[in-house]
């Protein structure tokens, strides 16, 4: 498996410094999960945080009690990194646990929505479509899974806001560029695109939206709101 579509600094670095809300950390834990190359980005955006949070301005003049904030800063990294890299470590797979069916959702994911793709309760969205509505508890974004049947398009629409999506199973293309498993998708309002699923096999993917989509479609936007889209 190689990840092609990854997440982008400015989004990283929210997360590497805690300050982005839980609907859209799931979808970049979950790309990481999944991205080797991106994991490597964060450690090293974790180990500069040290500094990034020193808030010290190089035309300021530096007394002892910025020193002392800053090396107490520095401190309670170290051990906020450790944390995260003991919890890494209670992640790996037992060798049980790898012996079983590979899972099409990583963890945290999998936790976070008690079970895999074929236990879920799913509901039906448009012609063949279903997703799967995901609660946090920050509110701040709509989270959901989407499983779109093999070459059928998600319908097409613009955003109020950003759009995260971070493919599971399957592919979707989008415009000349190709997403499989693992590949991260970032949208603003500014994008109109065509997602549309992959040949031979069903696209399942994790998106989170920041608000209502707004479906180009006037059918679309006739039923949107009893679909909850
Ligand atoms: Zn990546």
């Amino acid at each position: 498996m190689s990840v092609h579509h990854h997440i982008s600094d400015a989004l990283l670095l929210d997360y590497a410094s805690g300050s982005l809300a839980e609907s859209w950390s799931l979808a970049v834990a979950t790309h990481l999960a999944l991205c080797p190359a991106c994991r490597k980005r964060l450690k090293g955006m974790e180990m500069a945080g040290g500094a990034l949070l020193s808030g010290i301005g190089p035309a300021q003049e530096v007394t002892d009690d910025d020193w002392r904030s800053m090396r107490a800063r520095l401190h309670r990294d170290e051990v906020q990194t450790s944390n995260v890299r003991s919890k890494d470590a209670q992640a790996k797979p037992s060798p049980e646990t790898s012996r079983l069916k590979a899972s099409i959702l990583p963890e945290p994911l999998r936790s976070y929505v008690g079970g895999d793709v074929d236990t879920l309760k799913w509901k039906p969205l448009g012609p063949g479509a279903h997703h799967f509505p995901i609660p946090t508890r920050d509110g701040e974004a709509k989270v959901r899974l989407l499983r779109i049947p093999a070459g059928k398009p998600v319908p097409e629409h613009t955003h109020g806001g950003r759009e995260l999506t971070v493919v599971l199973a399957g592919s979707f293309h989008d415009g000349g560029d190709v997403y499989s498993r693992g590949d991260f998708e970032e949208a603003d309002e500014d994008l109109t695109h065509q997602p549309v699923a992959g040949e031979g096999q069903e696209c399942i993917c994790l998106a989170v939206t920041d608000a209502p989509l707004k479906f180009k479609s006037w059918v679309v936007r006739l039923v949107q709101p009893v679909l909850g889209i």
